[in-house]
């Protein structure tokens, strides 16, 4: 997921003002562009090898259900974040590695869904597999969740690595998993998860992704073709 790192103290700062102007009209922030340009794409038709397990259009998440907007599972990007990609995969491939992608474009409207989940009642089995030591509360709060997602702007992908048939890898963490542990370069992995995530990093940023400190997973594209636009056209 994408946080709002920067935004994280301001978030925090704004929050009763936000809270009591919900119900009014908010000039803030433009709305989220209903339909997608023209240069998004299926990652599946720019690079078939690269394999995809798209967890929000399924119930296995945080949430626990197939998310707002996901009406199938397809990757979709930007062309430019999926050609990327693409050579990511080229690169690792010649190391006997490959990607696994949990997430791509999200719209805003799967955005909204997370940030409603949030706000509902606890659910223990959820909590014990995804946030066990960090109150659902404090979710957005510590950057885990935001208000506006960077995957909605199309150049952001949730992945990790695989072995050459095909095998996830332990990065240390599983998807999702909200947790101190999740920071790329958190000291309470075993050595082995950190040199993954050390390549997992070293290969996007070689083709111009960057990464977010928080999640191991989480990179995006550094010069993104839409830096300011919320796209909210479902993925379909
Ligand atoms: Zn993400």
């Amino acid at each position: 997921m994408r946080r709002l790192y920067r935004a994280r103290r301001w978030r925090i700062a704004a929050l009763p003002l936000r809270l009591a102007l919900a119900a009014l009209p908010c000039a803030c922030e433009p709305p989220a562009r209903a339909a997608l340009p023209a240069d998004f794409v299926s990652l599946a038709q720019i690079d078939p090898t690269i394999a995809l397990d798209l967890r929000y259009a399924t119930a296995n998440n945080f949430v626990g259900e197939r998310i707002d907007g996901y009406d199938t599972a397809q990757c979709l990007l930007t062309r430019a974040a999926a050609q990327a990609l693409a050579r990511v995969q080229a690169d690792l491939h010649a190391q006997g590695l490959g990607l696994r992608v949990f997430d791509c474009y999200r719209p805003q409207r799967a955005v909204d869904h997370f940030v409603r989940w949030s706000r509902a009642p606890d659910d223990p089995a959820q909590r014990a597999r995804h946030y066990p030591r960090v109150a659902k509360s404090e979710l957005f709060a510590q950057g885990y969740i935001a208000e506006r997602s960077g995957h909605s702007r199309g150049s952001t992908v949730d992945l990790t690595l695989v072995d050459a048939a095909g095998r996830e890898l332990d990065l240390g963490t599983a998807f999702d998993f909200f947790d101190r542990r999740a920071a790329g370069d958190s000291p309470d992995v075993p050595p082995a998860a950190r040199e993954l995530r050390n390549e997992l990093r070293a290969a996007l940023e070689r083709r111009g992704f960057s990464h977010y400190a928080a999640e191991w997973w989480h990179f995006t594209l550094a010069n993104e073709p839409y830096p300011d636009n919320y796209f909210d056209a479902p993925v379909r």
